[in-house]
Parts: C-alpha cells; sequence; structure tokens
C-alpha cells in the first residue's frame, strides 16, 4: 500500500493553487460534499442511477479530501498538527481510551 503523507499533499496542493480564492474552493468542496451524498443516495435505493460502486464513492470522497486539504494549504494551516490536537481535545471530551498521538506512537 501506498503512504501519502498529509504534509505533503498539503504542499502539493499549494503550489498547484497558489493564492487561489478560498471562496470558490470551499464551494467546490461543497460540490464534491454532494456528489457523496449523491452516491449514498443511490446505494440505499433512495435515487435512481447507475454511479453507486465503491470505485465511484472514492472518487468523490477524493474529490472532498481534494478540497478540504487545498482550503487549508492555501492558508497555510498545518493540518497534521491541527488533527492531532483536535482529536486530543475530543478523546478527553467523549473519553476515548486512546487518543491519535498516542496511538501513532504504537
Ligand atoms: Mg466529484
Amino acid at each position: 500500500m501506498k503512504e501519502l503523507p498529509l504534509s505533503k499533499l498539503e504542499s502539493y496542493l499549494k503550489e498547484y493553487y497558489g493564492q487561489a480564492n478560498e471562496q470558490s474552493l470551499f464551494m467546490k468542496l461543497i460540490e464534491e460534499v454532494g456528489e457523496v451524498a449523491e452516491v449514498l443516495n443511490i446505494r440505499a435505493g433512495r435515487k435512481a442511477g447507475s454511479n453507486e460502486t465503491d470505485e465511484n464513492l472514492a472518487n468523490e470522497l477524493v474529490d472532498v479530501i481534494h478540497y478540504a486539504v487545498a482550503i487549508a494549504a492555501i492558508n497555510d494551516i498545518d493540518l497534521v498538527n491541527s488533527i492531532i490536537e483536535k482529536d486530543k481535545k475530543a478523546s478527553i471530551k467523549y473519553n476515548h481510551k486512546i487518543n491519535l498521538e498516542d496511538y501513532l506512537k504504537d
């Protein structure tokens, strides 16, 4: 399995989008969230259609991740650190047995 460090994806998207408008990236993100919803609706039988495969779902989830990470990248947000810190707070709030930072040490 290939590994993709999140920080590398961020720097790649920062180079690609440079000084792009975060508002337009956010609109693309919401559009892609809608595409995930469409695939899930088809899979659940709530909507007619044929793009219900795991590959379709994966593609739409990748689009969501792409635009979410792009918004972070153009704002120089350190997503790795943000994810770890947010998980740490959530693990305390919701009484988790382990947090992500400790999990990564194992
Ligand atoms: Mg899409």
